[in-house]
């Protein structure tokens, strides 16, 4: 597909037809099966400053929390005592975590749970990325935000897009599954911008891809800017399925931030996975990268079966498996 066809469809020219062309495409490859990945949010710490993010350094309101490597294990159990086959260990960009804990998370989390290990820990160093590899680590989130240079910049302070996307390539040579993704409606993003990012999202061939609406959290610098539209971020999400038709494509709880039911509907329309947060309900909504996000103040246990509960409502089911790459079993 071109830019310029993606274009209309971002524009609305055949919304019907695109939302059930992109259910059907999922439903061929996918079946009914929803993956469930349980989020381990276990430090909001960062160093950076992402004008987006409520998590940014410069934020001082923000309660600052860690847990513990061994708190970290202990939700990768409880990951498999609910039967979710992957978590994701997510966090700021806070290097007070060393090599050595991370692996230590990854090697410990694989022996006591058998889980699939996802880390989405930002922008650590390459021989990091190898080392966390090498000792079992399966698979790496890291969205790019925008494919736009100048917009990357302004979002993104002190930091580069073409940084960003090395080591997107590093991930790859090290043998991860690799995910990335973009914030759609962020301040600044044109059609035109949107419609290149989705384009370059798809050359890059990504087992995982995350969209977004963008959420102003009123700490940043962009408190007051409107909020990305749910309709937008669905119709990204359809075209992605038909660029992508065997990527992971999760429904975010960014849409649900913005509109209670909007993640659930978003599996009706090529999204096959769902991630509700495992972290522990002392500290999760600390995590607030944007208001809303972890407002759903309950055990870990009823989220996820919140979680499947509304997979459930969309005529879906909520699966148990592993669910990684198909994209990579068929090359
Ligand atoms: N620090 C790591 C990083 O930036 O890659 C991982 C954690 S970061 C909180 C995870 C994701 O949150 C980012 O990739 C970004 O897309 C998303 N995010 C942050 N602030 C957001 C906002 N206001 N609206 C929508 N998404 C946001
Ligand atoms: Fe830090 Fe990630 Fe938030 Fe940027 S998006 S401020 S890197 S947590």
């Amino acid at each position: 597909m071109q830019q310029a066809e993606i274009a209309k469809l971002l524009a609305g020219a055949d919304d019907p037809g695109l939302f059930s062309a992109a259910a059907a495409l999922t439903r061929e490859n996918f079946g009914d099966e929803v993956y469930l990945r349980g989020v381990v949010e276990f430090s909001n710490h960062c160093r950076n400053n992402c004008r987006y993010c409520g998590l940014r350094v410069a934020n001082t309101a923000v309660h600052r929390y860690r847990l513990s490597v061994e708190d970290v294990i202990a939700c990768a159990g409880l990951a498999r005592e609910l039967s979710i086959g992957t978590i994701v260990i997510q966090s700021g960009d806070d290097f007070h975590y060393t090599r050595h804990d991370i692996a230590r998370i990854v090697v410990e989390a694989k022996a006591r749970a058998d889980v699939a290990v996802t880390l989405s820990l930002g922008d650590r160093a390459d021989d990091e990325l190898l080392f966390w590899r090498e000792h079992g680590a399966d698979r790496y989130l890291l969205k790019v935000e925008t494919f736009d240079e100048a917009l990357y910049a302004q979002s993104r302070p002190g930091l580069t897009l073409a940084d960003r996307l090395a080591r997107l390539e590093t991930l790859r040579r090290a043998g991860y599954e690799v995910g990335s993704g973009v914030i759609t409606d962020l301040p600044g993003m044109t059609p035109e911008i949107l419609a290149n990012d989705l384009v370059r999202l798809a050359e890059l061939d990504l087992d995982m891809i995350a969209v977004g609406p963008f959420v102003p959290h009123p700490a940043t610098p962009y408190g007051d800017a409107p909020a990305g539209s749910i309709l937008a971020a669905f119709r990204a999400m359809a075209v992605l399925r038909l660029l992508s038709p065997l990527a992971n494509i999760p429904s975010t709880s960014a849409l649900n931030a913005l509109r209670d039911g909007a993640r659930e509907q978003g599996l009706t329309l090529g999204a096959n996975v769902v991630m509700p947060s495992l972290t522990p309900e002392t500290v999760s909504p600390d995590y607030a990268i944007y208001p809303g996000k972890n407002a759903f103040r309950a055990d870990a246990r009823s989220r996820v079966e919140a979680a499947r509960e509304a997979i459930r409502r969309v005529g879906r089911m909520p699966s148990t498996a592993v669910g990684g790459s198909k994209r990579r079993r068929h090359v």
